[in-house]
């Protein structure tokens, strides 16, 4: 039976309806059997990302600053029906006990993917026991191991994009928009048939559709044609997912959240 990895972007998941729709799309195809989450985004132009939040109530160290990603999340629990709040207390006592920067900013992500857990059904994998950091580079077989092990184990998983931990169990960030690459990675691991990269437009477009409407996505690019576009400055996939698309040839498809009947575009070799 094929396995797609499909990671959906904090584009995808910044409300309640996000996750909905999120867990419409998993469930429409049995082969999306693998799934990686962001921490929400933005809901609009002036919001500000729950990564961004989590990273200032780190810095401030001001109790106060937790509410605002408390009330957040648990808007999002509640109204997909399930409970988060010993989550939320647990995420609060890792920032505010000195845990580290890394580990604040990753609890986005951990807390996206308990709530999608919690309404899907899907196990829950916690990246820090199978995405493996040595020296700031990703331990490959280490990582390889573990995904698959866990994999055997539960046929429907979802993991947390963006971090890992190194030996002692430390966590470990990728740079900024690294759930791209968590799901890259994964896919490269367990084999998977196809990398689906989830996010807010239709595909990869010439240039960014925000700035410049009225183009139409690119059906097919090639790896490198992909590099290229993204070496331009478009943010749409960061280009680490290249460098472990490549090792297999694992198509990258780049889809629509909120237009999913739109095939987006297919990247390979
Ligand atoms: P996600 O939350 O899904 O990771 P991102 O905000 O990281 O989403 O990436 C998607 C955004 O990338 C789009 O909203 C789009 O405006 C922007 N973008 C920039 N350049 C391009 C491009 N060439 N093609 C498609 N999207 C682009
Ligand atoms: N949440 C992280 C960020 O804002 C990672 C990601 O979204 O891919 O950079
Ligand atoms: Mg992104």
């Amino acid at each position: 039976m094929p396995v797609f990895v499909s990671k959906f972007g904090g584009t995808s998941l910044s409300c309640a309806d996000g996750f909905k729709n999120v867990f419409d799309i998993v469930r429409n195809n049995p082969d999306r059997r693998f799934i990686v989450l962001s921490a929400p985004g933005k809901r609009f132009n002036a919001d500000t990302k729950i990564t961004d939040l989590l990273i200032r109530c780190e810095e401030t160290g001001r109790r106060a600053d937790f509410t605002s990603i408390q009330q957040r999340f648990s808007d999002i629990a509640k109204e997909v029906g399930v409970s988060i709040e010993n989550e939320l207390d647990e995420a609060e006592e890792n920032i505010f006990s000195g845990a580290g920067k890394a580990c604040a900013a990753s609890r986005g992500e951990y807390l996206s993917a308990k709530i999608f857990s919690k309404m899907s059904g899907f196990a829950f994998l916690d990246a820090k026991n199978a995405v493996f950091f040595h020296n700031g580079k990703i331990d490959e077989e280490k990582t390889k191991a573990a995904l698959n092990a866990a994999f055997q184990v539960q046929k429907r998983i979802v993991m947390p994009g963006f971090y890992g931990a190194d030996e002692h169990g430390k966590i470990c960030l990728f740079p900024r928009g690294g759930s791209d690459t968590t799901g890259a990675l994964a896919a490269f691991c367990i084999d998977a048939d196809a990398y689906e990269n989830w996010t807010d437009v239709d595909g990869v477009f010439r240039s960014d559709p925000a700035l410049c409407p009225g183009q139409k996505p690119i059906d097919r690019l090639s790896y490198d044609e992909t590099g290229r576009i993204l070496d331009a400055g478009a943010a749409v996939l960061h280009p680490d997912c290249l460098y472990w698309a490549r090792k297999k040839g694992t198509p990258i498809i780049v889809r629509n959240t909120f237009r999913p009947h739109l095939p987006g575009t297919r990247i390979g070799p």
